[in-house]
C-alpha cells in the first residue's frame, strides 16, 4: 500500500498521484502540465510509469491539468477504464477533444516554422482520434455511488463544489486484512460559488491528499466582488470601448453569465451586447444545463423560472470563426466572454490584439493566472506584452477580480478539512511553493494535523 506523488507536487498543473494496492495500480488523475512553452514541454517526457502497469485511473474533474494527459496514456498502451462523475465525462468529451485540436494545431505550426530552419516535424502530443479512442474508455459513475473499480479498492465521489461534476475521492484499500482510506480533495470550490453546491463534508480518513492553490489567502467576500464587477462595468461605460472578460470555458464563463443575468437590470446589460465567443465555452453551457440535478437551491429554482439557460436576452453564442472575427468591428460596447482563461491562446487573444492598447478598453480578470501566462503579465502591471509575436501597449484598463475564483481559499480549505473527525494525515500538494507551505503551516498549528509538503516522486508506505 503506497501513494506515489508527482504531478503538481510542484506549481499547480499536471495533477497525478498512483496509489498502489495489493499489486494494482491506480492513477489519480493526469493532468496536462500548463505554463509557458518550456513547462509545456515536460509533457512529452515520458512517463514516471509504465502506462500498461495502470489497472484504473480516477479522475477528480474535467479541467485539463487534472485530465489533459488521458489521450496520451492510452495512445502509449492504456486500456483499463478512466472513471468520471457522469457531468465530469460529457465535459471531458469537449475538452479533451478541444485539447487534441489544439495539441495537433500547435504542432502544425511549430513545424512549418522548424521546417524553414531546415529543422524535422513535430508530431503533435496526442491527436484528435486518440481522444475520441480514450474517450470510448471513461466510465461514468454518480455522485456517492461506491464501486469496487479493482479487487479491494472501492471508490466514492463526492462533490467537490469546484466546477460541474468535480468531486473529491474517498477511496477505500483493503491489502491482505490491512484497511486504509485516502481521501484526495480534487480541486475544491468556494462555500458561496453560484450554481453548484457547496463541497460535501467528509468525516473519515487515514490520508488526505489536498490541494492548496489558495492556501495562503483569502478572496474578497462574495458580495463586495459582485459589486465590484457591477462597478467596472458601469464605470466601463458602454460608448467607450469593449469590456474583455477572459474566462475558462468550463465553469468561470456560466458563472459570469450566471451573474449577468441575475443583475442584468441592475448593471444596465440592456445597453451593452454581450458576447460569448468561445466554442468550448458555448458547449460546455449546454452541458451545465443539462444537469440541474446538481445544482444548489438558488439556481434551482432559477432554472425552473427559465427555460434556456443562460438567459440573457442580447447574449449571442458566436461559434463559428466568421462570427468571432465579425466582433473586430465593434469598437464599444461589447462585453466579449472568451477563452483560454489565462490568455495562453484561443481567441481572447485577437480580442486583446484588438482592444488592448485602447483607452477605453476595458479587460476584467475574473480567474487565476499562473506564472508566466500572459494574464499574470497583465495582473503584474506590464506596459506592453506580446500577443502573436507582436508587442502591444497595454493601454486599457485591467481589473482583477479576485474573488470569483473557483478556488477554495485558505479558510474554505481549513473549513473541508476540518470536518474530519478522526485526525488524518494531510499530504499538502496542488499550490505554488509558497501557498503549499503556508497551509501546511496552518494545518498543523491551527488544527494540530500532521502534515507534510510531498517531493515529485516522493513514495509513502501506508
Ligand atoms: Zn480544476
Amino acid at each position: 500500500m503506497q501513494i506515489e506523488f508527482y504531478g503538481a507536487t510542484s506549481g499547480v498543473t499536471g495533477s497525478c498521484h498512483i496509489i498502489h494496492n495489493a499489486g494494482k495500480t491506480i492513477l489519480l488523475d493526469c493532468g496536462l502540465i500548463q505554463g509557458r512553452r518550456e513547462e509545456m514541454e515536460k509533457n512529452r517526457r515520458p512517463f514516471p510509469f509504465s502506462p500498461d502497469e495502470i489497472d484504473a485511473v480516477v479522475l477528480s474533474h474535467g479541467h485539463i491539468d487534472h485530465s489533459g494527459r488521458i489521450p496520451l496514456l492510452v495512445k502509449q498502451g492504456y486500456t483499463g477504464p478512466i472513471y468520471a462523475q457522469n457531468a465530469t465525462a460529457d465535459l471531458l468529451d469537449i475538452l479533451l477533444q478541444d485539447s487534441a485540436y489544439l495539441q495537433e494545431k500547435d504542432a502544425a505550426y511549430m513545424s512549418k516554422r522548424r521546417k524553414r530552419n531546415g529543422k524535422s516535424m513535430i508530431e503533435p502530443l496526442y491527436t484528435v482520434k486518440d481522444a475520441q479512442e480514450a474517450l470510448g474508455n471513461v466510465v461514468g459513475l454518480r455522485y456517492r455511488e461506491q464501486k469496487e473499480i479493482l479487487n479491494g479498492v472501492q471508490i466514492r465521489f463526492q462533490d467537490a463544489g469546484h466546477i460541474l461534476g468535480s468531486c473529491s475521492v474517498e477511496i477505500w484499500l483493503n491489502e491482505g486484512g490491512k484497511q486504509r482510506k485516502i481521501v484526495f480533495s480534487g480541486d475544491l470550490g468556494q462555500y458561496d460559488t453560484p450554481i453548484l453546491n457547496d463541497p460535501a463534508v467528509i468525516t473519515e480518513a487515514d490520508h488526505v491528499i489536498m490541494e492548496s492553490t489558495y492556501g495562503d489567502h483569502l478572496h474578497r467576500d462574495r458580495q463586495s466582488t459582485i459589486e465590484e464587477i457591477g462597478q467596472i462595468i458601469s464605470d466601463a461605460g458602454h460608448k467607450k470601448g469593449n469590456l474583455l472578460i477572459p474566462a475558462f470555458s468550463i465553469g468561470r464563463s456560466q458563472e459570469i453569465l450566471y451573474y449577468l443575468g441575475k443583475y442584468y437590470e441592475e448593471w444596465g446589460l440592456d445597453r451593452w451586447m454581450v458576447f460569448l465567443d468561445s466554442p468550448m465555452a458555448i458547449r460546455a453551457s449546454k452541458v451545465y444545463w443539462d444537469y440541474p440535478h446538481l445544482y444548489d437551491e438558488e439556481a434551482t429554482k432559477l432554472r425552473k423560472k427559465i427555460k434556456e439557460m443562460p438567459h440573457l436576452r442580447n447574449l449571442r453564442f458566436t461559434s463559428s470563426p466568421e462570427e468571432s472575427m465579425a466582433i473586430n468591428r465593434i469598437k464599444s460596447g461589447a462585453i466579449i466572454i472568451s477563452a483560454s482563461g489565462m490568455m495562453t491562446g484561443g481567441r481572447i487573444l485577437h480580442h486583446l490584439k484588438q482592444n488592448i492598447s485602447h483607452n477605453g478598453s476595458h479587460i476584467m480578470i475574473v480567474g487565476y493566472q499562473a506564472n508566466g501566462t500572459l494574464g499574470r503579465k497583465l495582473v503584474d502591471g506590464h506596459s506592453s506584452v506580446r500577443i502573436f509575436g507582436d508587442e502591444y501597449r497595454v493601454k486599457a484598463s485591467i481589473h482583477t477580480v479576485g474573488g470569483l475564483s473557483a478556488h477554495a481559499d485558505a479558510d474554505d480549505l481549513m473549513r473541508w478539512v476540518g470536518s474530519f473527525s478522526n485526525r488524518p494525515q494531510v499530504h499538502v500538494v496542488h499550490g505554488e511553493d509558497a501557498s503549499k507551505q503556508a497551509f501546511r503551516h496552518k494545518l498543523e498549528s491551527e488544527l494540530g494535523l500532521s502534515a507534510h509538503v510531498p517531493v515529485p516522486g516522493e513514495i509513502l508506505d501506508l
